[in-house]
């Protein structure tokens, strides 16, 4: 049988880190094994839809470099990929399901099913489920019911059957009938429940494995009973671990600590790269020791034996040093790439020229985590008001210390050409003329003109902040 996996998102949010895992894994599973990979549209629950989610989604999919084979907007022999577009064809396994009396109609008002559930809820030792009273209304009653006219179709839970499978990251699965309460299938407004059309495309789309998140395991009985009341083969199922935060606890998208949008990410200036590989390691591991991975080694290790038993924790620590890492492969000009739109936005470059941008993000190459952070690095060192901390001043208030400025000074004012190179000269000249050397010349040199004690390449750095703010800085501390 070949392999086909779906991504099935519903479009009621941006692409959280959750959902990017589950496509991800999906997408690894079918390049690995040479099969298809699908995305489907679930816009059932119109409520919950979101403007522009459906877009977004897509947009950052493709961003971390997922690409589908099938779906709305590149075709496929399975179509139409969203399920609001589908709605002729629920409808007609809906009827084939009432014809055989696997499920039936309901013409309850939601006051009345309120009013059902709040009298059972007295009933502690029973599942409290619908009381099927349309479905047992007979004669003069069920005609009051059907004149109504307005109805949901709910699955006639069989009794006595229990639903096992075989689950790849939890083995074996058993939920009983007798947990599942007759549920709608279709609501009054002609819209079927996720449950419902999850089966039928799933079937429909010959998907053979489905990989999502564990939420979704109680979900499956339901999905079993359809498969069943149509006689069809169950595709294989993994429910992935829960992905939790460093306090252990799940991912919650109000959770305030972890940033869990993936465009918040591509916002930040992180690699699409970086976050394939890091999403990749949150609930699987490669199975060797090395965790830089790029896309086609994922495709080629990607083995379903070692998802996660437990928890994935979201590493935070990990995240930067695997962004860091793609980072330092960058090219210059891909560097400035990604620093480039925030420098803009932050007023750095103007009046700069294009060698200066380049300069500057060069001297910071080995510094940055992501993108935005070329910001704060930029302020950290270049900032107008420097400001000593109190080790730094304590250093600059040892004796020599104001010859070795003073010299220092004079050979910077005296350069032509305001260069690295220069700077370079102009401390060596300093510590012969002041009779300073090692640390007690560069120290001095670099706090009082950067105020901090380490830093960039300090001659580089200083040739960026230009003559002028480099002699004014020096002064105001001498
Ligand atoms: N639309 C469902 C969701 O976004 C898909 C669940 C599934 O993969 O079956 O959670
Ligand atoms: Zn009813």
């Amino acid at each position: 049988m070949s392999v086909r996996v779906r991504y099935a998102p519903s479009p009621t949010g941006f692409l959280h880190i959750g959902n990017a895992r589950t496509a991800l894994y999906n997408y690894l599973f079918a390049k690995n094994q040479g099969g298809e990979f699908i995305l489907r549209i679930e816009d059932t629950d119109l409520e919950r839809n979101v403007e522009g989610g459906e877009e977004s989604q897509m947009n950052f999919l493709r961003w971390l470099g997922i690409e589908w084979d099938e779906s709305f907007d590149v075709g496929g022999d399975y179509g139409p990929y969203r399920q609001l577009e589908r709605l002729d064809i629920y409808k007609k396994y809906v009827d084939e399901l009432l014809e055989k009396g696997l499920a039936y109609k309901c013409y309850c008002t939601s006051e009345e099913l309120e009013a059902e559930r709040e009298a059972l809820s007295d009933n502690k030792f029973d599942n409290i489920h619908y009381s099927r009273r349309c479905m047992n209304a007979t004669g003069a009653d069920l005609s009051e019911l059907e004149a109504r006219g307005e109805y949901s179709v709910r699955m006639k839970v069989p009794a006595g059957e229990t639903y096992t499978f075989n689950d790849i990251v939890r083995g074996e699965v058993t939920f009983q009938s007798e947990d599942v309460g007759d549920w709608v299938i279709l609501k009054s407004n002609g819209i079927p429940t996720y449950n419902f059309a999850c089966v039928i495309d799933d079937h429909l789309m010959e998907i053979s494995h489905i990989f999502r998140g564990e939420e979704h395991i109680t979900n499956t009985p339901k999905q079993m009973m359809v498969y069943r009341a149509f006689g069809w083969d169950i595709p294989t199922f993994a429910h992935m671990t829960l992905i939790v935060n460093e306090q252990g606890k799940k991912l919650s998208k109000r959770d305030k600590d972890t940033i869990q949008f993936i465009e918040q990410y591509a916002n930040m200036g992180y690699l699409p790269e970086a976050m394939f590989n890091f999403i990749s390691l949150l609930g699987w591991s490669p199975g060797i020791e090395e965790e830089i991975l790029d896309h086609d080694r994922l495709v080629e290790l990607f083995d379903v034996n070692r998802l996660s038993k437990s928890p994935s924790t979201f590493d935070k620590n990990k995240l930067t040093f695997i962004n860091e890492r793609y980072i330092k492969d960058l090219s210059t000009e891909e560097l400035l790439e990604l620093c480039m739109p925030h420098l803009v936005s932050a007023g750095i470059l103007e009046g700069q020229t294009h060698e200066w941008a380049t300069e500057l993000v060069t001297l910071f190459h080995d510094r940055l985590s992501y993108g935005a952070e070329i910001v704060d690095l930029y302020d950290e060192f270049f900032s107008d008001e420097m400001e000593l901390g109190e080790e730094e001043a304590a250093f600059i208030a040892q004796e020599g210390v104001s010859d070795t400025l003073k010299a220092f000074k004079d050979e910077l004012a005296g350069l032509d050409e305001f260069t690295a190179e220069g700077i370079q000269a102009s401390i060596k000249a300093a510590g012969k003329k002041a009779g300073a050397k090692g640390k007690m010349l560069f120290m001095p040199c670099r706090i009082a003109t950067t105020g901090q004690m380490h830093g960039p390449d300090l001659p580089k750095a200083l040739a960026l902040l230009g003559k002028d703010t480099v002699v004014g800085r020096i002064e105001k501390v001498i």
